[in-house]
């Protein structure tokens, strides 16, 4: 499975012998997709574990895999009665509906049942029926969620709804497991959840990643410099072909179907999560509506890819405020 589209190049060429002999990495397989966390300074290997152990905490109450888990358990029941949350999740869900709210539904963490119906969530794709999309449609709304923040719980006014915080709960754990490596006293460190990354460093450590070309297996579109979050969203990632179309993961709430017209949205921000959350709306927006979106929010920068007129061909475009080198030829955006 493909799943990495932002990778981090270039890095041990930085990495000073003396720090790189006190480093760990790992590589583990979590919340459905390949996770890498490295990290260097002393102590470094036991951090990383500590790093996975975090992670692995918030699939057990996120995941919608997991029949026990909080997210399951609001699904399952949250139509009937209010259902009992950690302060965490009732947190994680409140964010999620304040963006759905900012983004006027491009965000909406209830597509559940449509990510069901088209066969995303288990890997039985298919195109549905109109009907059966209507009816799915029916089911999805971030205005008919309520939260109760004492004692935290959430519910639905529906039967039959599914949050699914899959746009934004890789994001959070990068952030989770980048703040327990900085406690552990790391000197630098670097978390990727399938594209989702977060890294810090000393001062003057320049962390260079390539944007992954979203149909040619090993190109490259751009490189960015930045230290802090980075998250890709595209149809690369999950999505089936049928009849010469691409049917992505990503679903347009308001239509009930895969947004189109995109080939991947990659964002850059101060954090892991405000980068995984944005890049799925941005997705949705497209660039007209996703640029338009992004003035105003400094310190959040976007590069899009779109296909090109040509078949095999795109276009890039970029957030304002960032310098653009030709580096080989290809753009590179910097802060
Ligand atoms: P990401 O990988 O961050 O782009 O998140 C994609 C995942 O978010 C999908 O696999 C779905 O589980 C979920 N999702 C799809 N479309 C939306 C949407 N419009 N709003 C919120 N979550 C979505
Ligand atoms: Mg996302």
């Amino acid at each position: 499975m493909r799943t990495a589209l932002a990778l981090a190049i270039a890095l041990l060429a930085a990495i000073p012998a003396q720090a790189a002999s006190q480093g760990a990495s790992a590589m583990r397989y979590v919340m459905g997709t390949l996770w890498t966390v490295e990290a260097e300074g002393p102590g470094a290997e036991e951090a990383v574990e500590a790093a996975f152990a975090e992670i692995r905490r918030l699939d057990e109450s996120l995941s919608t895999y997991k029949p026990q888990s909080e997210l399951s358990r609001v699904n399952r029941d949250g139509g009937r009665d209010w259902v009992p949350v950690s302060d965490e999740t009732r947190m994680l869900v409140t964010k999620a509906l304040a963006l759905a709210r900012e983004t006027d539904g491009a965000f909406d963490p209830t597509v559940g049942p449509l990510v069901e119906l088209w066969g995303f969530k288990h890997q039985d794709y298919k195109v549905p029926e109109a009907a059966e999309i209507a009816a799915a449609r029916a089911r999805v709304g971030y205005h008919l969620v309520r939260v109760r923040e004492k004692p935290a719980a959430v519910r639905f006014d529906k039967p039959g709804m599914a949050l699914d915080l899959g746009a934004t709960a890789k994001g959070y754990a990068v952030d989770r497991a980048i703040a327990g490596l900085k406690a552990a006293g790391l000197s630098a460190g670097r978390v990727d959840a399938g594209g989702n990354q977060g890294v810090f460093g000393p001062p003057g450590r320049v962390w260079r990643f390539g944007v992954k070309h979203p149909r040619e297996e090993g190109e490259v579109v751009g490189t960015v410099a930045h230290t802090g979050g980075i998250a890709t969203a595209g149809d690369a990632e999950r999505g089936f072909w049928q009849g010469g179309v691409r049917f992505g993961h990503i679903l347009d709430p308001r239509t009930g179907r895969p947004a189109g017209g995109m080939l991947s949205v990659t964002v850059v921000a101060p954090t892991a999560e405000e980068a995984d959350a944005l890049d799925t709306p941005l997705y949705v927006m497209g660039v007209r509506g996703g640029m338009a979106w992004l003035q105003g929010r400094p310190g959040v920068a976007a590069l899009f890819v779109e296909a090109g007129d040509q078949p095999g061909t795109y276009r890039l475009t970029a957030t304002p405020g960032w310098t653009w080198d030709p580096d080989g030829g290809r753009p590179t955006i910097r802060q």
